[in-house]
Order: C-alpha cells, then structure tokens, then sequence
C-alpha cells in the first residue's frame, strides 16, 4: 500500500454550527451525506489543478459543497478567449491572475471556505510539493505533460486523482485511487509524447461544465465515502450524439509509476 499516515482523519472531526446545517440542508438530507459526511466535507482538503473551464467548475462546486479547503493553481492570466468556458471569471477580470479572480469569487461565494491560491506552473519537480496536504487532486489541467507530472505525484503520495480531459464536444473522466486502481500512466503511456506536443483544442463551455460536474461528483462521493468511484473505468462522453460509454482500464504491468511504487513496497 502507498504512504498515506499524513493524510487526514475524514472520519470526521468537524463540528456543523447551525449555519452549517442550514447551508447545506439540502445536502445533509441526503441519506448517504448525512451530518457525518458533511463534517467530513469540513475538514476536507481539495487541490484543484488549473483554473480555466474545468477548474471553474469544480472549484464552485467545492466551494458550494462546503470542502474546509481548496487548494487552487494556475500559471494564467484571464484571457479573453477563456470567457467561453471559463465561466468563474468575468470580463472585468482580464489581465488578472486566474488565481486572484478565483479567489475572490469563491470567498464571496462561501466565506467559510479556506481558500489557499498558488501561482505557479505546476512541474514534476514541485507536484510533490504543491499537492502535500490535500486529500484529493481535482485534475483540471490542458495538457497531458502537466497532467502526468501530477499523476505521479498523487500516486506517490497515495493521494486520489481524478482526471477530466475535454476536447470539443467530447470529454473523458476517471478516478484513480492508489492501491486500489491503475493509474492515469498506465492508460497514456505510450501516447504521452503526442500529447505533449498537441497543439490547442477547441472546447465548449457546457462540456467542460459536464466532464467538472462528474469530477466535482467524484470528489464529493470520494470525501463522503458515498457510492461507487469510477474506478478502474474511464468514461466517455461523446457531445454530439450524446453517447456515453465505459473503457475498463486494467493496471499496466509495464506503468513506470505504478512499478515504482510496487517496487517500493
Ligand atoms: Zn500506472
């Protein structure tokens, strides 16, 4: 099993104030969230890597949920071909760091929400670093390189990793959980050149809005303890003929990552 003594209790230590259980009412009545899953949203720490038309998403959502922390990184300053999709930032915005601009929406949005900006470009020499801490990695990133990076990271950290990638009006999401599941290496192995050197894709807001929705789900159901993660199954979202459909994806004997951490073992 990989390392994960530094990770935190979510069997719940959070105490729900009558605020709290006003806020989220609609949530606690949930049976499978109940008052106990809420608390374990409360001292749950999430990074959400990138904020353009993924990251916008789930990072409301987090936020919205009640998740104690988000951890959010992005290199970027709001463009003005990002407000298609990338719908936490505004026209006023331009020019601003992403971080910035997130950070102020979503205190706003929920002020109990501990929100930890980092501008910075996320590498494979500090994923480590920048993801010590949380519980889960939200992968809302726009190429394969930084996706891979933070992959390997997560893997090592024995952090959950859920990847989103959009194209179009296409998209696809999976949960990686260590020790239980493959990982994001072991489906893109071979094809991690091509995809370090694709140039940019086009992308539609509401399936950027579809693929953070599943995530932000994932997420939720991971904190929670609630259902069945899309584990060792990737999901494809075909926009326009609105087909769904599952891939089984089997651990890679040959994965250099997940061979490393076995080795280790
Ligand atoms: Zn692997």
């Amino acid at each position: 099993m990989t390392e994960s003594s530094d990770r935190k209790d979510l069997r719940g230590f959070g105490n729900l104030g009558g605020l709290d259980l006003e806020r989220y009412a609609r949530q606690i009545m949930i049976p499978r969230i109940g008052e106990e899953g809420q608390k374990r949203l409360k001292v749950a720490t999430v990074f959400i890597a990138g904020l353009g038309g993924l990251g916008s998403i789930s990072a409301q959502y987090m936020a919205a949920a009640g998740v104690g922390e988000l951890i959010i990184v992005d290199r970027d300053r709001v463009s003005l071909s990002n407000l298609n999709r990338q719908i936490l930032h505004r026209t006023a915005d331009l020019d601003w760091p992403k971080t910035e601009s997130a950070r102020k929406k979503l205190s706003a949005f929920n002020p109990d929400c501990r929100i930890s900006p980092v501008s910075a470009t996320i590498t494979g020499d500090n994923a480590a670093t920048l993801i010590a801490g949380a519980d889960l990695v939200l992968d809302a990133t726009d190429n394969m390189a930084t996706r891979l990076d933070l992959n390997r990271a997560a893997m090592e950290r024995g952090i959950p990793f859920i990847y989103g990638g959009i194209d179009g009006f296409d998209g696809m999401v999976s949960s990686f959980v260590p020790g239980e599941t493959g990982c994001l290496a072991c489906m893109f192995t071979e094809r991690e050149r091509i995809y370090k050197e694709q140039p940019a894709l086009g992308v539609l807001g509401p399936t950027a809005g579809l693929i953070a929705s599943i995530q932000s789900l994932e997420a939720i159901k991971y904190i929670t303890g609630a259902g069945e993660m899309l584990k060792g199954r990737l999901l494809c979202i075909q926009g326009l003929d609105m087909s769904f459909r599952e891939i089984r994806i089997e651990p890679n004997p040959d994965c250099t990552v997940c061979k490393e951490l076995h080795h280790e073992q």
